[in-house]
């Protein structure tokens, strides 16, 4: 086991990790910019590190001053949370070379999962369901036009190095494509460098539901059922839940099994979530995260099983903690992501929080680095926590949800708290009964009542 993790980032998820490793035992070492020297996870691990400025491209991005750290404390591992560097292979290399243990799955891995064509491909060998489209990247209008006919418009345009939604172009017919096509191209050579696209079938109405995989690295994988993230705003998820209102049992298991069996004959190391979209009871692979996630807690409520615990009991070598049989599913849990933004405009807003009080009782749970008095910086994400409920169904969890919001205080800045107390109270959200677009419908009709 090790015996210091550096944790390579901030906010709730540096706590989160800090909060895993503390209770294996193992000593912590927080690194920090200069606007992050108050922060919670600086002030409860056993040593930290200012590793630069604000600007998360000189710290929290920094590689050099990061590896620098590690150095200096003498720490064997590092766990990189979510963002930042979490998916970066040449980062997973560097520590290699540096005799440091990444806390993720090989450099190799997350190469092949971050390159969008080259994923989709590996999922299809693997036999994992695709979204219908084209075999690679499209280079010439004339191929595109024949695909697109193949599998029938409308369709989407995705730029095959993608990352938050940027990218992607629809063509509802022949007459879009050229444009879409350029579109997609030109957004995607200025924003990854790299101006490849693909095409696909475009779907209209699906649920996001992605499944959560562990893999020991040495062809044992096991699943930790499904998420349900549908409510999203501009591709960014809003709220979580574990198990998807949409899925039976069987068709679970049935997923549950595909994607793990994949995962296995990979050879995948650690914590991973492989992304679908799901219309009409068809799964279609969209993408594999070859990180945490940051609704990783729903999957932890309904299992019990600490994701963090198991990702770092993998990466020294000690395996998987259970095996598929003992994994045993158990109520139903809800995420809501509070962001320090706006409830209605989205807008960010930074600023001193006066007071913060946090819901607690039975099946609650709020995962934040925050406290009351707490100045948030300007220059990062604006997630302030995240509340999480398990009740024994999804109508006592809804109804525990209710409640938790109702205690929850956060003043001295805007914050997204009021968007969720009306998310639970309504009726759609209530069956479940919700897609992707959902969210972004509702929020489009309800505009006028908030001017
Ligand atoms: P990114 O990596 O840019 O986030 P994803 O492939 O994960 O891209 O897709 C982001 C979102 O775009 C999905 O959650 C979904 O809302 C939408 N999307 C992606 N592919 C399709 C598709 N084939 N049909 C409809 N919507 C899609």
């Amino acid at each position: 086991m090790f015996q210091k993790i550096l944790i390579a980032n901030r906010g709730e998820i540096a706590l989160r990790v800090l909060r895993a490793a503390k209770e294996l035992g193992i000593q912590t070492v927080a690194v920090h910019s200069t606007a992050d020297a108050e922060a919670m996870h600086v002030r409860l691990a056993d040593e930290s590190v200012c590793i630069g400025p604000p600007a998360s491209r000189d710290s929290y991005l920094n590689i050099h001053q990061i590896v620098a750290a590690c150095e200096v404390t003498g720490a064997d591992a590092i766990h990189p949370g979510y963002g930042f560097l979490s998916e970066n292979a040449k980062f997973a290399e560097i520590l290699a070379a540096h005799n440091i243990t990444f806390i993720g799955p090989s450099a190799e891995h997350i190469r092949l999962m971050g390159d969008k064509i080259e994923a989709k491909r590996t999922a299809k060998r693997l036999g994992i369901p695709v979204v219908p489209g084209s075999e690679g990247a499209v280079r010439e209008d004339r191929a595109a036009k024949k695909i697109a006919a193949e599998i029938g418009y409308p369709v989407l345009i995705k730029a095959s190095a993608g990352g938050g939604g940027r990218g992607m172009k629809v063509a509802r017919s022949e007459a879009d494509l050229s444009e879409a096509l350029s579109t997609a191209r030109s957004e995607a050579g200025a924003a990854f460098g790299d101006d490849a696209v693909y095409i696909e079938k475009y779907l209209e109405k699906p649920r996001h539901i992605e499944v959560q995989v562990m893999g020991d690295g040495a062809g044992k994988a096991i699943h930790l059922g499904e998420r349900d993230c549908s409510l999203q705003r501009r591709h960014q998820k809003v709220w979580e839940e574990a198990h998807s209102p949409a899925l039976n049992a069987e068709e679970r298991t049935r997923i549950g099994s595909i994607v793990s069996k994949a995962i296995a004959d990979l050879g995948y190391s650690g914590a991973g979530t492989v992304e679908f979209l799901y219309e009409n009871g068809e799964f279609y692979f969209i993408e594999m995260n070859t990180r945490l996630q940051v609704e990783h807690p729903v999957t932890e409520a309904i299992t019990g099983i600490d994701l963090v615990h198991e990702q770092i009991r993998v990466a020294s070598g000690g395996g998987l903690s259970a095996t598929q049989d003992e994994v045993r599913f158990f109520g139903h849990a809800i995420e809501c992501r509070i962001n320090a933004e706006d409830p209605r405009t989205f807008v960010p807003s930074p600023g001193t929080i006066s007071h913060f009080h946090t819901p607690g009782g039975l099946g609650v749970r709020v995962d934040s680095g925050v406290y009351s008095g707490y100045r948030i910086p300007p220059y990062y994400d604006s997630l302030i926590g995240k509340l999480i409920v398990h009740g024994r169904n999804r109508v006592e969890c809804m109804m525990r949800l209710r409640r938790a919001l109702d205690e929850f205080v956060v003043d001295g800045i805007n914050s997204t708290l009021p968007l969720f107390q009306e998310l639970v109270g309504n009726v759609d959200v209530a069956n479940g009964d919700y897609d992707i677009h959902w969210l972004e419908n509702y929020l489009a009709d309800h505009a006028a009542d908030h001017k």
